[in-house]
């Protein structure tokens, strides 16, 4: 069975939409979605969210979807929250998994996975390793190293989840052997330092990945797919060089492997590899250097290419250069499930762009926590919010922000009638703010396909429109969220002409000269991005490829059309300010150590532990923890100290009996939290339909 999708405007995708074999499997499009550990592989439902949460993406197009890390035994776990595959009772729960993709007509991977000396036990047990080096992030836990005989038993426990997967209904398996995990440990010199038959030169190093893929084909016999997940570049000082990755690739090949799937990058590199700073497609020449390797000896492997490609548009222009298979997509399915059926229909400005920024993916995953999304709350609560109209009502929405824009897309996808009102002349919000900063122009795609899909349902869109709550009386419902606006200091000098809030400074433009800019948690650090990150797209992938030594990773950016920001630069010195805490702050895990070496990089000042004294026509006077004064240029000061609420129409429609759901910055600006304001938005949604 194929999925049911429409393609009735595929002529802008023709290679993805050509079907394509992993081994005797065959598929009808090129399009593979990646895997993510979602965060309820655990949970004790009976697998009903899991099967939910890949069912609706099997629905939305997705031909071959492979699953979050599957633990081969316990202490391959990546943490608490991992499920091991050859449990009774996960086996089960997968069950009931495969068999909800095979009903929506996909085809489903199970991958294999061994956490190594990434596993973040808690204590709970004892991470191993080929060698005992911990990371950073173990906070001085020491992983054991395998004795020879673990080594033997753990390949072995491949065989098994193998096996156990198959009999879960799985349409084959991926080995993880990438992005810093077991198998890769043991590939990299710098993680195994054996001198026994697993460790020392390149054919001994590879000998264990070489077992496990032995034990896994053993297991499942030749007819059943097996795929490996291989490193095309672990971006780490001392790791596997790329000789020995093609080395891995062609023993792969050469032992019967049925595809290749190319990740890059370990947890502990200091290169980024899928944050919003990475260009569009940066690693696609990563995969396309195996691919070309194993083109001219084994063309019937197929090399599938991965991360930082959000569009099927890009997509396609990866497999038109010639090299690799197919492309594999991961976050992106987790913002629109139908990311597939509505590219495929040509209908690509209704796709809900996946916006790289982590915040409730990566960051969430990386913490234990279910994985979301930002642009798509209902990502992994599918079953919590179904897509049902039991009656339709009229609901206003006010405010075109984040959470009005997610509380109106999904009561306009439900049915009911909506009509969204917003007080400027355009949707967005703090979004459209955000897209101003270079590197976040993908902000401003979610809102455009907001806005599309709304149309599309039929909602009334009313921009430079603020209703007052009498406009409201007639509707069954009202969704207050009006958003915040930029809170005042009380600091002498704050009324001075140069003194600008940061919304003013963003959407107008910072006149060049010095710029001092009071508040560095998230919106400091983005407004002096705004000021000293490099506006045009290709420019900046340029800068990437030099800044980490990355060959070829501004590449496919340089293919794509340009996408340049306008906006005046200071051209000058940047300060930033904090009072206290940690600049940054606000800022996701994942992201928030990049965009603070971005700045470094880019020569801005970043001072904290301070108090203002006053603004003067030439800058911020300070006074530092020790007692030193010192005036911070700023023939422009930018106040980014946070918000306030902005509901100004609350009271009257309590007053009045009307029925509302307060919700993101208008109910509680205490912090900048978008995760939070879509989500309340949903909830909303559900709430004020009931
Ligand atoms: Fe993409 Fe952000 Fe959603 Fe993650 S949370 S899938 S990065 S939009």
């Amino acid at each position: 069975m194929t999925p049911r999708i429409e393609t009735r405007a595929m002529s802008d995708l023709p290679r993805l939409t050509t079907p394509w074999r992993i081994g005797a499997l065959e598929l009808p499009h090129r399009v593979v979605m990646g895997s993510m550990h979602i965060g309820l592989e655990t949970l004790d439902d009976g697998g009903e969210a899991l099967a939910a949460f890949y069912r609706e993406r099997a629905e939305g197009g997705a031909a071959l979807i492979i699953t979050g890390g599957l633990a081969v035994n316990a202490e391959g776990r990546g943490g608490v929250d991992y499920a091991v595959l050859t449990d009774d009772a996960v086996r089960t729960r997968l069950h009931r998994v495969t068999d909800a993709v095979h009903d929506a007509g996909g085809r489903i991977f199970a991958q294999l996975f061994h956490a190594g000396r990434y596993a973040v036990t808690g204590g709970a047990w004892q991470a191993v390793a080929p060698s005992p080096v911990p990371w950073r992030a173990a906070r001085g836990e020491v992983p054991r190293a395998l004795a020879e005989v673990e080594i033997a038993q753990t390949a072995a426990a491949f065989g098994d989840a193998a096996e156990a997967a198959k009999a879960a209904g799985f349409d084959g398996v991926e080995i993880m052997a990438s992005e810093g995990y077991l198998l890769n440990q043991f590939l990299s010199p710098r993680t195994n330092l054996r001198t026994d038959a697993y460790g020392g030169d390149g054919p001994r190093r590879r000998a264990f990945p070489a077992l496990v893929y032995a034990a896994v084909r053993a297991a499942v016999g030749d007819g059943f797919p097996v795929t490996v997940r291989v490193s095309g570049d672990d971006l780490m000082p001392g790791g596997t060089s790329p000789e020995d990755s093609a080395e891995f690739a062609l023993a792969l090949a050469a032992l019967g492997v049925d595809a290749l799937s190319v990740g890059v990058g370990w947890h502990e590199s200091t290169v980024p590899t899928v944050q919003l700073a990475v260009p569009k497609g940066a690693w696609v020449a990563t995969a396309e250097r195996i691919a070309d390797l194993l083109a001219p000896l084994y063309p019937e492997v197929p090399v599938i290419a991965s991360n930082r490609i959000t569009d099927l548009r890009d997509a396609e222009s990866v497999l038109e250069r010639g090299h690799v298979d197919a492309v594999a997509l991961a976050r992106p399915f987790l913002a629109d499930p139908a990311l597939v059926a509505r590219s495929f229909a040509g209908e690509h400005s209704l796709v809900n762009s996946c916006i790289g920024c982590d915040q409730a993916c990566l960051d969430r995953s990386l913490t234990f926590q279910p994985v979301s999304c930002l642009v798509n709350p209902r990502a992994g609560r599918e079953v919590r919010f179904p897509v049902s109209l039991e009656r339709r009502r009229r609901i206003a929405v006010v405010g075109g922000g984040p959470a009005g824009l997610a509380a109106a897309d999904d009561l306009a996808k439900r049915g009911h009638d909506v009509t969204l009102f917003e007080a400027r002349d355009h949707l967005g919000g703090q979004f459209s703010l955000a897209a101003r900063i270079p590197g976040k122009e993908d902000y401003l795609l979610t809102v455009r396909s907001a806005e599309k899909r709304l149309r599309a349902a039929g909602a009334a869109i009313l921009t430079g429109t603020s209703p007052a709550a009498e406009d409201l009386a007639g509707f069954d419902g009202v969704v207050l969220a009006t958003g915040v606006r930029p809170r005042a200091v009380a600091i002498e000098g704050a009324d001075l002409p140069h003194v600008l809030d940061y919304e003013t400074a963003l959407t107008r433009g910072i006149p060049a000269g010095t710029v001092a800019i009071i508040g560095g948690g998230g919106i400091g650090v983005d407004t002096a991005a705004f000021l000293v990150e490099e506006a045009d797209e290709k420019r900046r992938a340029d800068a990437f490829a030099a800044r980490y030594g990355v060959e070829g990773a501004a590449e496919f950016a340089r293919s794509r059309p340009t996408r340049a920001l306008a906006r005046p630069r200071s051209g000058s010195l940047v300060t930033v300010m904090r009072r206290s805490g940690k600049l940054g702050d606000g800022i996701g895990i994942t992201l928030r150590w990049v965009a603070l070496s971005n700045l470094r990089d880019a020569g801005v000042t970043m001072l904290s532990d301070l108090d203002y004294r006053r603004i003067t026509a030439a800058g911020v006077e300070i006074a530092h923890a020790d007692g030193r004064i010192e005036l911070v240029p700023g023939e422009t000061v930018v106040i980014c100290a946070g918000q306030e609420r902005n509901n100004p129409l609350e009271t009257e429609i309590a007053a009045r009996g009307i029925r509302y759901e307060l919700v993101g910055g208008a109910r509680d600006a205490s912090k900048v939290d978008a995760v939070r304001a879509t989500g309340e938005g949903l909830a909303a949604a559900r709430a004020i339909t009931r």
